[in-house]
């Protein structure tokens, strides 16, 4: 038996996406740029496909670049921001200690050039408020760039009130969008959204592709240098299957936010349920303002790692936390961020659903975690302190 719950590091793809890539590999494979009929037969399809993801987003076509997925548009965006900012004297920049790394690395290499960064504090429920960027925000503050939903722990941010004191401020506001497109509705105009990430991988599309909207009037910083594709922001020809199945994926995913929502949450809810009955745990992100497929604990007493092997020894894929995390021994910036301490922030297991998970399985997880948390702790020394009264415990019983 296998359980795949580990869908924010990323999903199956759906049919319908695999079935709209096939045809532009094998028949209408032409260059876009091509000018003979096969080109411009891939040319009409990648417009097309760029309408319907405008479509579904609120946005016009040609606000739209096609990137290599969410990494790639949140580089792109978070740079040509603070170009747009440098040119005016603008060199301060607001996010959170909780980002991706795709953002926070980018900032550091923009903090190396000379810009100040600002990172809010992130509150214990890993939530970002509107008066946190209110007070944050300054007279040379170019770009503000706050993630719509946490890959960790799920929380989901107050992206249109925060996009609203950007407008009134008049300054550039991104949100990486990856965990929220497809999951959770999105409408670019009415959320104050100047720019944002998405990534085809995260919704049950294909990997290495993504784009970034980019309200019009904001000029884009070309990070790849090439030919006059995506109207000469990004270098390359067009991954046009992928783009194909991203949007089919997208239009999916979209179509059934709502329904499928209402049975994720039901799922996430039983696994919290579950999982709370574990002593010396804490859930992780809000309680209520969390992605319906997200539940995220900290159990103390264990190490993250050890827990996710045994896990998958019996069948269970999920993870510690974000993929680009694990593997290193340094706790997750994001339990950081909103204020757990290393000893608990180690142990840390990330379960994320997809529709395709079902009761039986929940109830596996939690038999299968309880079990593994139980075995780790029996066989650990500190815990052992613990128990018998020789070192505190951190979380209550
Ligand atoms: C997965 C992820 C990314 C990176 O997207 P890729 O398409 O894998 O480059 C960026 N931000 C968030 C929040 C993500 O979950």
């Amino acid at each position: 038996m296998q359980i795949y719950a580990d869908n924010a590091a990323t999903t199956k793809m759906s049919k319908a996406a695999i079935e709209a890539m096939l045809p532009y590999m094998d028949k209408i494979y032409g260059n876009p740029s091509s000018l003979h009929s096969m080109g411009q037969e891939a040319n009409e399809a990648l417009t097309e496909a760029r309408e319907r993801m405008a479509k579904l987003l609120g946005c016009e076509a040609r606000e739209i670049t096609f990137t290599s997925g969410g990494s790639e548009s949140d580089n792109q965006a978070i740079i040509s921001a603070a170009r747009l900012g440098e040119r005016k004297g603008k060199k301060h920049i607001i996010s959170t200690a909780f980002e991706h790394h795709a953002v926070l690395h980018t900032l550091n290499r923009l903090e190396k050039e000379g810009f100040e960064v600002t990172l809010l504090d992130v509150h214990e429920n890993g939530i970002v408020t509107p008066e946190q960027v209110e007070n944050a925000v300054r007279e040379d503050t170019c770009l503000v760039t706050i993630m719509y939903a946490n890959n960790e722990i799920g929380s989901v941010q107050p992206i249109k009130e925060i996009g609203g004191i950007c407008k009134k401020h008049g300054v550039i506001f991104h949100t990486d969008a990856v965990q929220a497109a497809g999951h959770l509705h999105i409408d670019v105009r009415e959320q104050n959204i100047d720019m944002l990430s998405l990534s085809a991988h995260k919704f049950h599309g294909p990997k290495g592709v993504g784009l970034l909207f980019a309200r019009k009037g904001i000029l884009l910083t070309t990070l790849i240098e090439g030919g006059a594709q995506e109207r000469g922001k990004r270098g390359g020809t067009e991954n046009i299957s992928a783009i194909m199945g991203m949007a089919a994926a997208f239009e999916e995913a979209a179509a059934n936010i709502d329904s499928r929502n209402v049975r994720l949450a039901k799922m996430r809810e039983r696994l919290i349920e579950g999982l709370s009955e574990i002593p010396h745990s804490i859930l992780n992100g809000d309680r209520v303002k969390r992605l319906p497929s997200n539940a995220h604990f900290c159990f103390e007493g264990i190490e993250g790692e050890s827990l996710l092997l045994l896990l998958d020894d019996k069948g269970i894929c999920a993870s510690s936390g974000s993929a680009c995390t694990s593997g290193s021994l340094e706790p997750s910036h994001v339990l950081l961020a909103i204020g757990r301490p290393h000893e608990i922030a180690h142990g840390s297991l990330r379960i994320t659903l997809s529709e395709e998970n079902t009761d039986d399985e929940i109830e596996y997880i939690i038999r299968s975690v309880k079990e593994v948390v139980g075995y780790l702790r029996n066989i650990s020394p500190i815990w052992n302190d613990m128990m018998n009264g020789r070192k505190e415990f951190v979380l209550k019983g």
